[in-house]
């Protein structure tokens, strides 16, 4: 058996939101409020991902003033620019970018922003795909983003378009090597703060030892469940956790094997020769509220 990469890591577990808004674009409460929430919620890391639009003076939200020894901060923003396949503002995710991020030029696509934040050391995120049907054909104009926001808690609060689950599986059968992230997108608007978030496993609670974890894959995203451990063999899959109510491995279109039975914190799933087919297979576990954990993709 082999730790699953994100658990083989050195380091601990670390709790992190790294979608969220503040009064310097449309949120409703200040930076520093953010951050106390959130670091009062339990969190060990945050970033603050204003909108990155000429409207709001294009602010990346200098959190740093709000650091403390147990609690740290990653700059980022979501950016912004023409056009989807249905004509609408791309968002794009991007977390590690440096205060003096240039501003989005006059006639920037989509992609070429998103690239522009990759090649400034950003890890880059495909949020909310649901809240606004994002395509597959969308997603491949990014070949360099990440991750995709298997879960976006805003999104599903205000518009039950939270879930993602259908373009990571369609961007992992046409083979794209992509993680997946739950994030809160909070605005503090409704109650949409502390419904998804992520577990990034580094040696330390420090914003380039995250940033690195990030870009590595060493996480999971959930929305309460905790996965313990993973490991993977030629023929099973092992898994710890929370008490679950379901557990599941998913592959290749409608491949899976599940567990499905009150409270278990062990399981064992056999990895017939049709999952493991399709390349990849990634884990889901579900407790008896109904919240997920969602491991990244395992490539065989
Ligand atoms: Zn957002």
């Amino acid at each position: 058996m082999r730790a699953d990469p994100a658990f083989a890591a050195p380091g601990r577990f670390w709790k992190g939101n790294i979608h969220t808004h503040s009064d310097a674009t449309d949120g409703r409460r200040s930076p520093e409020e953010v951050c106390a929430a959130y670091r009062e919620g339990g969190y060990d890391f945050l970033a603050i991902t204003d909108h990155f639009l000429a409207k709001y003076g294009f602010p990346i939200v200098d959190t740093r003033g709000f650091r403390t020894d147990a609690f740290t901060t990653i700059l980022g923003a979501e950016v912004h620019a023409p056009a989807t396949a249905l004509g609408e503002t791309w968002h794009i995710l991007a977390v590690g970018l440096p205060l003096d991020f240039p501003h989005t030029a006059e006639g920037e696509t989509g992609p070429e922003l998103a690239q522009r934040c990759l090649d400034a050391g950003a890890f880059v995120a495909i949020p909310h795909p649901g809240w606004y049907a994002l395509t597959a054909a969308d997603a491949a104009t990014i070949p360099g983003a990440h991750a995709v926001e298997i879960y976006n808690h805003t999104s599903a609060v205000r518009t039950d378009r939270g879930d993602g689950t259908y373009l990571v599986d369609q961007l992992l059968a046409e083979g794209r090597r992509i993680n997946v992230i739950a994030a809160d997108d909070a605005h503090f608007e409704s109650p949409d703060w502390f419904g998804g978030w992520l577990m990034a496993k580094a040696r330390a609670n420090e914003p380039e030892a995250l940033l690195a974890a990030l870009k590595a894959g060493h996480f999971y995203a959930t929305q309460g469940p905790a996965i313990e451990s993973l490991a993977w063999g030629e023929e099973r899959v092992e898994i710890t956790c929370s008490p679950a109510s379901a557990v599941m491995v998913l592959g290749l279109g409608s491949c899976a094997k599940q567990s499905v039975a009150p409270g278990q914190t062990r399981v064992t799933l056999g990895l017939e020769p049709r999952l493991r087919a399709g390349g990849f297979a990634r884990v889901v576990v579900i407790d008896s509220a109904g919240r997920k954990a969602w491991s990244n993709p395992y490539w065989f």
